[in-house]
């Protein structure tokens, strides 16, 4: 659909239907306060470099064999129930409120994890996949983690030069190798090298599995002098 008529569609909704949560349907926020509960992580035994479930012997499989550049990986929770859905309506059915709320999450995350940042990015879609959905999901729930934190947000230093195909149901290698090279840094980021050497870099996702996506988002940055570059996504399955 096309994107003004999306946005028609959905302020056409809005005034339709009263603002409820988008779980239990009660009039409300776009998540309840019951509901955002609901989300909540479990506390299982996680990798303190890339957030991977440790097996039962306390090892990182994901760090034995396929070890991240990356500083570091935080997810907010596992990709399961309710989040799951939450999830999906925000990148394929159009329901960006769910942004600020979920972006709400990652901010708390942030938080628990002690993360420090100077700067937050977005892992950027392909054009012409932004023009299809009208909108990256990421860069909505980066801006709304950003603007939590009051730290800077920026989505013009990266771009996807080529499309990628989907990362469901590809190896680790073949994943690696699918999105190697295909981020590059902007006009903007060159102009602005020099301001972001030495700084510390989050790039958020709505969900990963190995990784290899971010990692791909900041090789650009590292090779700029930035000092240290987490990721931090929404959701990780547990296995994959
Ligand atoms: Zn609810
Ligand atoms: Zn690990």
């Amino acid at each position: 659909m096309h994107i003004f008529i999306k946005n028609i569609a959905s302020t056409l909704l809005d005034f339709i239907f009263p603002p409820r949560c988008f779980l239990c349907k009660r009039d409300g926020p776009v998540l309840c306060t019951t509901c955002l509960a609901t989300l909540q992580p479990l506390s299982l035994p996680r990798c303190q470099h890339c957030h991977t479930v440790l097996m039962t012997n306390g090892t990182c499989r994901q760090c034995r064999e396929h070890p991240l550049r990356l500083s570091g990986l935080r997810t907010f929770s596992t990709y399961r129930e309710p989040l799951r859905t939450c999830i999906h309506a925000l990148k394929y059915e159009g329901r960006r409120q769910l942004a600020e709320p979920l972006g709400r999450l990652l901010a708390e995350a942030y938080s628990n994890y002690k993360l420090r940042a100077d700067v937050i990015l977005p892992v950027p879609l392909h054009t012409s996949r932004q023009l299809e959905r009208g909108y990256n999901q990421s860069a909505l729930l980066a801006a709304a983690c950003a603007q939590h934190l009051h730290i800077a947000y920026r989505d013009d230093l990266l771009a996807r030069q080529r499309a990628t195909r989907p990362q469901v149901g590809l190896s680790l290698r073949e994943r690696s190798q699918n999105v190697t090279g295909a981020f590059e840094p902007t006009r903007t980021f060159t102009a602005a090298t020099k301001a972001f050497a030495r700084r510390r870099i989050l790039i958020i996702d709505d969900v990963c599995t190995t990784g290899s996506t971010i990692e791909a988002c900041a090789d650009a940055l590292f090779a700029a002098g930035a000092r240290s570059i987490w990721g931090l996504v929404l959701a990780r399955p547990d296995t994959g």
